[in-house]
């Protein structure tokens, strides 16, 4: 009798790979928490729809998420109030840096994609609406769906990101003066930064993006988002995930994907598994130099792609 299939192999030869590789890039450095972390550090998990999950490296040692936490921001409020979001954010990649002002004014306040800094506010605002507590219920959601109770938001990091958060603060009342923001902009700003500071694992990342591989039904059997809005979730992951490089993602990996300035980045191959990589090193855009490459190795290996 055959063994069940495994990736773990996969990810043995691809970690083997990642520990030859000389340059990994330069961690974030706009808060002390992020510039401190090993740009050596490597860890990768994969999750199937069953919930299986292999790792390896430090792929149970949490890190910061950040902009990873707009992908299931996304999904929550969509699962609230469907289409109506869609009103108050677009879905075009922006081709300017993540933190940018400068197409809000051309376009009455409304941003480009909800990944770029302006788009995760009005999400966060409209989730926090809908909920009355939008980082409590993403840490919910992240706990349900990783099945790990531990989960927690790094308090520091919120206060270091708050206090370092001038051009998200001039985001949202930039937005807020075009009608675009419905809470008091500070209140906003202390859930977004909240939001980004919730520390998980890859292990639990890739589990909590299941819901994107199993067309929107969480760990539990219940449906979060429709068949569609999954789809559009995973489309505006492939076209506007991974800051100014989504194309150079897209062409590399060929996975929706999203990434975060903590090193993480998470992607999706519907109907088959989920993965999480994280390696605090990144390159110019913000993408993990390792993490890209680990899964550019993985699609290759595998040949699991959406092309
Ligand atoms: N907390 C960061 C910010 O809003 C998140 C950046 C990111 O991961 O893209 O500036």
């Amino acid at each position: 009798m055959s063994s069940p299939p495994t990736f773990q192999p996969v990810l043995d030869r691809i970690a083997a790979e990642i520990d030859k590789m000389p340059e990994r890039g330069h961690p974030a450095d706009y808060i002390p928490a992020l510039a401190a972390c090993d740009p050596r550090r490597f860890g990768m998990a994969v999750a199937e729809l069953d919930g299986t999950v292999y790792g390896v490296g430090d792929w149970r040692r949490p890190f910061s998420t950040q902009s990873l936490t707009k992908v299931f921001t996304l999904a929550l409020d969509l699962a609230h109030e469907a289409d109506e979001l869609w009103e108050h954010v677009g879905r075009e990649p922006s081709g300017n840096p993540f933190n940018s002002l400068v197409q809000l004014e051309y376009e009455n306040g409304i941003p480009r994609n909800p990944f770029i800094n302006a788009g995760a506010l009005v999400v966060t605002d409209r989730l926090h609406t809908q909920t009355g507590e939008a980082a409590g219920t993403l840490l919910d959601f992240l706990r349900a769906e990783s099945g790990n109770e531990n989960l927690a938001i790094n308090e520091d990091v919120a206060a270091s990101e708050s206090a370092h958060g001038d051009r998200n603060a001039a985001l949202g009342h930039f937005m807020a003066s075009y009608g675009n923001i419905g809470n008091p902009v500070p209140v906003l700003l202390d859930e977004y930064f909240r939001q980004c500071s919730i520390e998980a694992s890859c292990a639990d990342l890739a589990l909590a993006t299941g819901f994107l591989a199993r067309h929107g039904i969480r760990a539990d059997g219940t449906r979060l988002l429709t068949m569609s809005q999954a789809k559009e979730v995973n489309a505006v992951m492939l076209t506007c995930g991974t800051y100014d490089a989504a194309g150079e993602f897209a062409y590399r990996v060929g996975l929706p994907g999203k990434s975060g300035v903590g090193g993480g980045v998470i992607a999706v191959v519907p109907g088959r598994c989920t993965l999480c990589v994280w390696s605090p090193g990144l390159d110019g855009h913000g993408n993990s130099v390792a993490g890209v490459t680990a899964l550019d190795r993985f699609t290759t290996i595998t040949g699991l792609s959406v092309f």
